[in-house]
């Protein structure tokens, strides 16, 4: 039987320019390895793995900088001749009999999200087809199959082949997930949202973001935000200084409050909170731990702008710091934050007090627990009456699937649903 000795691993995971250190620096942290590739701009990261320890531990979801998590074949396949896919299906094939994997789903060929990679985009739609034939015709493609078989081109002409667990890497081609700009909303912003629900709360999002529900958005001019929420029904309270725009001004699902976010309070709890204030990282995770703690909101999103240096550092602080109020509070917490293709300096949060159907399904659907800031939180003090019936869901890191038991990336990536339709132009 061939063992995995003969072939070097690493791990490769994509993200956006600029962000490679950061990245490098999260999964060193979970992962272990060695630094391998963390080239500024270059769009990815690639950390050496002992075969020890080449089980997929972690999820994309609950990376905050990764947008894609493979294992690869450490050795690249150069490109210089004239036959691209041979030498690629070759060192594939010698991948999966290495790793006793005998069937795989798919077959994608991808390469970094840059200008440089973007260039490869049609080295890589004339390659992966012609891979999968092979791939089918050699019997490992299984709709069943737990991995997808990839290929990395890099601009240097090298292709590195490997897996992803579809449980726990992205589902999206380049782990994007690419979003329709509605016409009608008052800002690009509202794809950050849009993004935001998708990612995390993903297809299953009809219990926490229902019609009808109430929210407040905190820094809201122009809209964006408020509009997709008020698209999905949901009743919005928009506190900016600042004009609201398009159909939003006079609107009788948002009423517009001229007053500074950090001392609003809402005359009853509401539903959601949202939040993407230009403010201090900290003192925005501040704010949304006291709404949670508080009982003002049960769920929040909030956008993070992150400082030039240190990012990695700063995110975490802001995990402590609600992760540290709820648990003050007694309450249980699910927390993720990520940086969404969206988010440009920045990242995006989403932290919940989770109902007890919540964390049950949370609980199901997790397969990420390695690690865990929330995990410092539990159990919650003994405010509670009932500590026990009141477990702190044992992650901040996985992804939360409110309503679906399905890990995310099991879901169809096109059970999401769609963007409103565009209202037509009276
Ligand atoms: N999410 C908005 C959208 O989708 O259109 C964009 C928000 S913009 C990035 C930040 C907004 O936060 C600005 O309109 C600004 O006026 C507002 N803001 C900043 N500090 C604030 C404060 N202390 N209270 C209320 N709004 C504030």
């Amino acid at each position: 039987m061939t063992t995995t000795k003969s072939i070097e691993l690493a791990w490769l995971a994509y993200c956006r320019a600029g962000f490679e250190r950061d990245l490098a620096q999260e999964l060193q942290e979970r992962l272990g390895g060695e630094i391998l590739d963390a080239v500024d701009l270059s769009g990815f990261v690639r950390l050496s793995c002992e075969p020890k320890a080449a089980s997929f531990r972690m999820s994309v979801n609950s990376s905050t900088f990764a947008r894609q998590l493979l294992l690869t074949q450490d050795a690249p396949v150069g490109l210089t001749s004239n036959d691209r896919v041979n030498p690629i299906y070759e060192a594939l094939v010698a991948f999966l009999a290495a790793r006793d994997i005998v069937q795989v789903v798919d077959c994608r060929v991808e390469y970094p999200d840059t200008n440089e990679g973007k260039a490869l985009s049609r080295s890589a739609k004339a390659i992966e087809p012609r891979l999968r034939e092979l791939l089918a015709e050699a019997g490992y493609l299984a709709g069943h199959a737990k991995y997808r078989a990839m290929v990395f081109l890099t601009p240097d002409r090298q292709a590195r082949v490997g897996i992803a667990d579809l449980h726990l890497s992205a589902s999206e081609p380049l782990g994007i997930p690419r979003f329709r700009m509605p016409a009608d909303a008052p800002s690009r912003s509202t794809l950050k949202l849009a993004e935001a629900i998708h990612v995390f709360l993903g297809s299953g999002h009809d219990e926490a973001l229902q019609p009808d529900m109430r929210a407040v958005d905190l820094g809201a001019a122009p809209g964006g935000w408020t509009w997709q929420l008020m698209q999905r029904g949901v009743r919005v309270t928009a506190v900016d200084n600042a004009d609201l725009k398009g159909d939003l001004v006079d609107n009788a699902m948002v009423k517009h409050l001229r007053e500074d976010g950090f001392r609003f309070v809402p005359k009853v709890p509401v539903d959601w909170l949202v939040c993407d204030m230009v403010e201090q990282p900290a003192r925005i995770a501040k704010l949304v731990a006291k709404w949670l703690a508080n009982g003002w909101a049960r769920y929040a999103i909030f956008n993070l702008k992150l400082p030039m240096k240190k990012r990695n550092e700063e995110v975490e602080r802001c995990r402590q710091i609600i992760a540290e109020a709820l648990e003050e509070a007694g309450k249980p917490l699910v927390l993720q934050i990520r940086q969404l293709y969206h988010d440009r300096e920045e990242v995006t949060g989403f932290a919940c007090v989770p109902s007890r159907k919540e964390r049950f399904a949370h609980n199901v659907a997790s397969r990420d627990t390695r690690r865990s800031v929330a995990a410092k939180t539990t159990p919650p003090k003994s405010k509670s009456p009932t500590p026990a019936a009141t477990p702190a869901v044992p992650t901040s890191r996985a992804g939360l699937k409110l309503t679906s038991t399905l890990p995310r990336a099991a879901a169809s990536p096109w059970s999401v649903k769609p963007l409103p339709k565009r209202k037509k132009s009276k």
